[in-house]
């Protein structure tokens, strides 16, 4: 373990309460995922490697006695005695994921191994932060969790998509070969505060574009379609996957099925936010997807799970979340 923060507050956490470890607690999603188990009295700690994840998502975390950090790679090995661990460690943006392909797909890999490897040593439930990527750019639509999906191997996108589905492997053969306890959620794209305003994903671009009356860039002809869900949906659907009372170890679609096209989604942004802003066209990248829908049958079946939040309603928190971060004194976007 490289640098550990608040080592006495994390050696008296040990010691007592139920302990849950959060990979890629300083992120967007892992922030969150902290928040509400603090709130719900889970003694939490949290390990990132910063690299996506910043300091500023966590500060308010620092005001519970049980909340602690440290900075680590999980592409390392590390020993913390924990009952259950949540590995969300990944950079999730494409401009993120790509620019260390190499350390992303050790990360998917040898970090959930690592960590699948903790869970069997200290018998603890583990759930893998997987992704709608897995099914690739799909002829199934829209995509159920039957669906074995169109992945390129070879390809700028597939550092992350195959690194996705080996994670997903792992925790298939650690549960078969040594009993542990598994969850898996595949994540359909989500959005909300604490997104980086330099992420690099649609939604920020767009309402940071908007708000400083930049260019929205739409890449391709923008008629290619995603489903947006807002991450407060996406938490609670964790929880209820995590701690529903019969085990489910099959892999689990989480995501809001409302679904419309990029283009779309910048008209709706620009409306929003009273822009200026015009739209300019950028090539498509590689492999980008064409569609992309959950069908959530089984979250409503057995977690009795839907989300709840309208895009309209979400998009008005993340766009006043994004001007507070337009406002901060110093003019930098992001710490
Ligand atoms: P994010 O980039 O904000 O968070 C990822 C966190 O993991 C960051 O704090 C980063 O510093 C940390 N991290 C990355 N590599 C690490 C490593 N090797 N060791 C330790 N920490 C590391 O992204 P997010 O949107 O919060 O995504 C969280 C998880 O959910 C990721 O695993 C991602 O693949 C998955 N996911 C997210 C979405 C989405 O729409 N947000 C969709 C599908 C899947
Ligand atoms: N996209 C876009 N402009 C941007 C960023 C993304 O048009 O500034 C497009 C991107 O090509 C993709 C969709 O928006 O078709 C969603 O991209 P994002 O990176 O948010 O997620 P993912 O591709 O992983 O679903």
């Amino acid at each position: 373990m490289s640098i550990a923060f608040q080592s006495a507050k994390l050696q008296s956490d040990l010691s007592s309460q139920r302990r849950v470890l959060v990979a890629g607690g300083a992120g967007f999603l892992g922030s969150h995922l902290c928040e509400r188990l603090l709130q719900d009295g889970h003694s939490v700690i949290c390990v990132d490697d910063f690299s996506t994840g910043r300091l500023e998502n966590l500060r308010h975390l620092l005001n519970y006695d049980t909340f602690s950090f440290v900075r680590h790679d999980i592409v390392e090995r590390l020993d913390l005695p924990v009952n259950e661990i949540y590995n969300l460690a990944c950079p999730a943006s494409p401009p993120h994921y790509q620019a260390d392909p190499v350390h992303t797909m050790k990360t998917s890999v040898i970090g959930s191994l690592n960590l699948l490897e903790l869970a069997a040593h200290y018998q603890a439930r583990i759930f893998q932060a997987s992704t709608s990527e897995v099914y690739g750019d799909p002829h199934v639509h829209p995509q159920p969790e039957s669906y074995w999906g169109n992945v390129n191997s070879f390809g700028p996108r597939s550092c992350y998509d195959e690194g996705k589905r080996s994670a997903e492997t792992l925790f298939y053969d650690f549960h078969q070969q040594y009993g542990v306890d598994i969850r898996i959620v595949r994540i359909f794209n989500t959005y909300g505060p604490r997104m980086r305003p330099d992420d690099g994903r649609v939604v920020s671009n767009f309402i940071v574009q908007a708000l400083k009356g930049e260019d929205i860039t739409v890449y391709g002809d923008g008629s290619q379609t995603r489903s947006f869900c807002y991450v407060d949906d996406l938490i609670e659907g964790f929880y209820r996957l995590m701690y529903s009372p019969q085990a489910i170890h099959t892999p689990v679609n989480i995501g809001n099925p409302g679904e419309l096209t990029v283009g779309e989604l910048a008209e709706q942004i620009v409306g929003m936010t009273g822009s200026s802003s015009k739209v300019v066209y950028h090539p498509l990248p590689v492999d980008d997807p064409r569609q992309r829908r959950p069908d959530i049958t089984v979250a409503q079946r057995e977690l009795g799970w839907e989300p709840t939040v309208a895009l309209a309603d979400g998009l008005k928190s993340t766009i006043a979340y994004f001007e507070r971060q337009l406002r901060k004194p110093s003019g930098k976007l992001a710490e």
